[in-house]
């Protein structure tokens, strides 16, 4: 059944399928962190829905949140109506929320995916501070759509800025290949300098933007950690120039870092924070947190019919409620910070790792080429082609593990925070194995 249905996708889906390609199985049940294929064969799960099962797959109190809805009868579909579900989800939400941030909160619902959540937070900057554009980061991913908008006719919609505006590209810290061509904190520092130094260049070609956005560990862009002094340094930098500062907490929320939300280990506040993936237990949701001096909204002004899902409000709140009930933020750290050290052991003696880092149960392995020359910070070049393979030695193995990173040479290691011991164990067995064999 599995290989017609192979098949069939491939004759009738999309020429972008990606995970499809790169895990050719048809899972017809998951637990936890536990996959299993139409084949029987069983797998250990590190994408977790691209980290967005905090509690892995169909977990019960999930399932429960998600069974007592249906059962009590409530509409799973009301736009931006008020709701119990609703009610209690955002109450969940703020209290899982920084306490000094949450205090002066609003939340604003938005269409169900991450993408629509970064769209919202860059267009209420642009109403509230009567600007356009936008500083952003090299290695950035905030998501994938554009254009709606803009080919949307009613002017009263478009107001008061139609489009997004120019965006500055500005150098991400990347201790392992920094774009100053220095390595570690130095490069991070430069970043920050240069950063500050073009914004008061009146020749830098730099108009006043309506906001910065950042994530405090980059995702897509190849797991990397921004340093904590770095950050605290684009809260300053921001906040003395009256930018707003929006982090995209969709990959890093709920845990995934080892702290509830990542700007938690710099202690930053940020001005708005763009929620999706894990706060809705694994179901689409998708939200933007914002000071609420920013909340210059007239009614109407940023609408969308999926804005807060019945069923996905009940599985979040339960989500949100259980990882802080049961201690999985400290669980993430705990367990990441061991992965991390059996990672950097595999290291020492695998030359085709040129890094390892990650916070939490957010974790890059970046695969290079040992016979390669290395660049000025001391890096290797990476080597995708080896990274393919690994995953493709992972699979056979029984792991599923995703790449990412600006070459497509880092393994991705998104596992649930419910993974125990045992688990991490075969996790870093199998991966050193797929590793060994790949690179052979
Ligand atoms: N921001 C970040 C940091 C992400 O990692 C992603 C998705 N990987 C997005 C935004 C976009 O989310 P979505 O795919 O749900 O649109």
């Amino acid at each position: 059944a599995g290989d017609a249905i192979l098949r069939r996708q491939r004759i009738r889906e999309s020429a972008a399928r990606t995970y499809a390609r790169s895990f050719p199985i048809v899972p017809v049940r998951a637990n936890g962190m536990t996959v299993e294929g139409a084949d029987g064969r069983r797998y250990l799960d590190c994408l977790s829905g691209a980290g967005t099962l905090v509690l892995g797959h169909n977990h019960p109190v999930v399932l429960e949140a998600i069974r007592r809805t249906l059962d009590g009868g409530a509409p799973l579909h009301l736009l931006d109506i008020a709701t119990a579900e609703k009610d209690d989800f955002t109450t969940a939400l703020f209290e899982a929320l920084p306490p000094a941030f949450a205090a002066r909160a609003r939340v604003h619902f938005c269409g169900p995916a991450g993408t629509d959540a970064v769209e919202a937070a860059l267009k209420l900057m642009q109403t509230a501070t009567g600007r356009s554009g936008a500083l952003a980061f090299t290695g950035a991913y905030h998501g994938m759509t554009a254009g709606a908008l803009a080919v949307t006719g009613s002017v009263a919609v478009k107001a008061p800025l139609p489009g997004g505006g120019e965006v500055t590209r500005l150098p991400y810290p990347y201790p392992y290949r920094c774009p100053f061509g220095v390595g570690g904190e130095r490069g991070a520092e430069l970043s920050a300098a240069y950063t500050e130094r073009l914004l008061d260049d009146p020749a830098g070609g730099v108009t006043a933007p309506a906001a910065m956005i950042l994530e405090a560990v980059q995702g897509e862009g190849g797991v990397v950690p921004a340093p904590d002094d770095w950050l605290r340094t684009m809260r300053r930098i921001t906040a003395d120039r009256g930018i707003p500062l929006i982090v995209d907490e969709v990959q890093t929320g709920v845990g995934r870092t080892g702290a509830m939300w990542a700007v938690e280990h710099s202690g930053i506040e940020p001005d708005a924070m763009v929620l999706s993936k894990a706060i809705g237990g694994s179901l689409p949701l998708a939200a933007v947190v914002y000071r609420e001096d920013y909340d210059g909204w007239r009614p109407g002004a940023h609408t969308g019919t999926f804005r807060g899902n019945t069923l996905a409000m009940a599985a979040g709140a339960a989500t949100l409620r259980y990882v802080a009930a049961q201690g999985l933020v400290e669980r993430s750290r705990t367990v990441g910070a061991r992965m991390a050290a059996r990672l950097a052991g595999l290291q020492g003696h695998l030359p085709v790792i040129g890094d390892v880092r990650g916070r939490g149960l957010m974790l890059g392995v970046e695969l290079v080429d040992p016979a390669g020359t290395p660049d000025s910070c001391g890096a290797l070049p990476a080597d995708p082609a080896l990274a393919v393979r690994v995953r493709e030695a992972c699979l056979q193995r029984g792991l599923i593990v995703e790449l990412g990173g600006r070459h497509g040479a880092v393994l991705r290691l998104l596992p649930p925070l419910t993974i125990t011991d045992e688990q991490a164990d075969a996790v870093l067995d199998q991966l050193a194995d797929a590793v060994e064999a790949a690179a052979r």
